[in-house]
């Protein structure tokens, strides 16, 4: 006789998205979270002095994704879309999106996003054998001719998919272009609450048939068709014992699942008793991505006002309505407000290979390089910028045991890849999580919500087909 109808590992969205529905469906489940908190990588704090909550991992809603705005308007939740100008800084100048000063910068930039469009247009419409991005663009789009939009399409793939040109798939980029244009994906909306919100609300869902157990590291997965018993511990490695069930979902960040098969002794990783067949080739298929974020709150929105207005075009102006800066920055890139809500705060983004360089730092040392790049992007002194701030604030989820990267990217010849890694295994273990998404959404919130409701139904089925327990 088994303790529950189901253990679920990580209360992640997708984690708490399949407890929610097996609950809801009558079924015991225990919860099993290795963090002090539930939201997994949704992780929003709201620390003394902030107007608003601050978001350490996911922040925008990409889109309108069903299952993340059905979510938000059950809970009543406020979401708002993210308007504004965008700015570039380039060689010291800062140029709107809408600057229309000097024509021959015009006529660069439209041949610039002539090509760029070129280069998405061959991505969209890919048909042949997969393969990497840089193998496109070198077959395709070689020479000096292409070279500024080869490097806006490689800023691209590896500040919004967070990875590396030389291992991704252009047929997976196809599929991720093809389901956000289903979904408006070209908007962002951000939760006024705060994102955590949308996670607490499922969580409240869960009622006294959950058992939810925080600061609780599943470490041995034993299984054999029908019947799982997992293995537990505490953050500081006492053993808390072992508790059993018909089935086990495993929601785990792929970076974690990777090391339970590579490397099972390292922390957070599980140990798999027996390794469950047809998933190591999959895993291979699949790459973990890194994210950096931080977020610094200054007195003022000093971007505003004119006193402290920085050069564009070699004049002095302010950035007014600034929604995202974009720089060519060695370090870190990227950068948006909260507009239209206004607060003075900026958060500095980074991805792919620019976050693996972060990655080992402290995270002392990655707030003070992302206030160094903001510095060079506004073209501000660095001890100005200094007496601005009031708070800088960071997670650095590569070095974090429980996540180790941001979010996964889908290698060349992997399309299939994500489907193999969340196909169950005789009826008994069921995997979920951003990384098992087959339909382009990989890397998202509204992702690990989708493959928690999917994986809710695999065991549903499985548990109706052998009896109650
Ligand atoms: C910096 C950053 C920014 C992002 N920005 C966005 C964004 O703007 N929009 C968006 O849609 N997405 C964004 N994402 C991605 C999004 O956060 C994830 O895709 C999504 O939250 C993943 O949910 P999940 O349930 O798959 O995994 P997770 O949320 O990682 O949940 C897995 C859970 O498993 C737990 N766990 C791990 N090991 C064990 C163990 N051994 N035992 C027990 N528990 C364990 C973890 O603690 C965690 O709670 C961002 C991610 C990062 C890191």
């Amino acid at each position: 006789m088994a303790d529950y109808d189901v253990i679920i590992i990580g209360a992640g969205a997708a984690g708490l998205a399949a407890a929610s529905t097996l609950a809801r469906a009558g079924r015991t489940v225990a919860l099993v979270e290795a963090r002090d908190r539930i939201g997994g990588r949704v992780y929003t704090i709201h620390p003394p002095g902030a107007t608003l909550p601050i978001e350490l991992g996911a922040d925008f809603v990409h889109g309108r994704p069903e299952e993340t705005f059905a979510l938000a308007t059950e809970a009543g939740l406020r979401l708002y879309e993210q308007t504004g100008n965008s700015w570039a800084a380039r060689e010291g100048n800062l140029l709107s999106d809408d600057d229309d000063d000097d024509e021959a910068d015009d006529d660069d930039e439209a041949n610039d996003e002539g090509d760029v469009g070129a280069i998405f247009a061959a991505i969209h419409t890919w048909q042949g054998e997969d393969r990497t991005l840089q193998s496109l663009l070198d077959e395709r789009f070689a020479g000096e001719r292409w070279a500024a939009a080869r490097a806006r399409i490689r800023g691209f793939a590896e500040g919004f998919d967070a990875a590396e040109v030389n291992r991704v798939s252009v047929a997976w980029l196809r599929q991720t272009e093809l389901a956000s244009d289903a979904i408006d994906g070209d908007r962002q909306f951000r939760v006024l609450d705060g994102y955590n919100r949308v996670l607490a609300w499922l969580s409240d869902t869960l009622g006294p048939s959950t058992d939810l157990r925080l600061e609780t590291i599943a470490r041995e997965v034993r299984w054999q068709r029908g019947h799982v018993e997992i293995q537990m511990e505490s953050p500081a490695g006492a053993p808390l014992g072992e508790i059993s069930a018909r089935a086990a979902l495993i929601t785990v960040p792929l970076a974690v699942l990777k090391r339970s098969f590579d490397d099972p002794e390292s922390p957070g990783a599980l140990r798999l008793l027996p390794e469950p067949p047809g998933k190591r080739e999959a895993l291979s298929y699949l790459e973990m991505g890194h994210a950096m974020k931080v977020v610094l709150l200054f007195k003022e929105i000093f971007w505003d006002a004119l006193p402290q207005a920085r050069r564009a075009n070699r004049q002095l102006i302010a950035l007014p309505r600034l929604s995202f800066l974009f720089s060519n920055d060695p370090v870190m890139a990227t950068w948006w407000t909260p507009h239209p809500v206004v607060a003075p705060m900026l958060t500095g983004w980074a991805a792919g290979p620019r976050a693996a360089r972060l990655a080992t730092m402290t995270s002392e040392e990655i707030a003070d390089e992302a206030v160094a790049a903001l510095s060079r992007a506004l073209d501000i002194g660095r001890s100005d910028l200094d007496a601005l701030l009031t708070g800088r604030f960071i997670h650095n989820w590569s070095a974090d045991p429980f996540s180790s990267g941001g979010y996964s990217y889908v290698c060349a010849g992997g399309l299939s890849a994500p489907g193999a890694l969340a196909e169950p295994v005789d009826e008994t273990l069921f995997f979920a999580g951003e990384a098992t998404d087959t339909q382009g959404e990989t890397g998202t919130v509204h992702a690990a919500l989708q493959t928690g409701y999917r994986a809710a139904a695999e065991i549903a089925r499985a548990l109706g087909s052998t009896g109650a327990s």
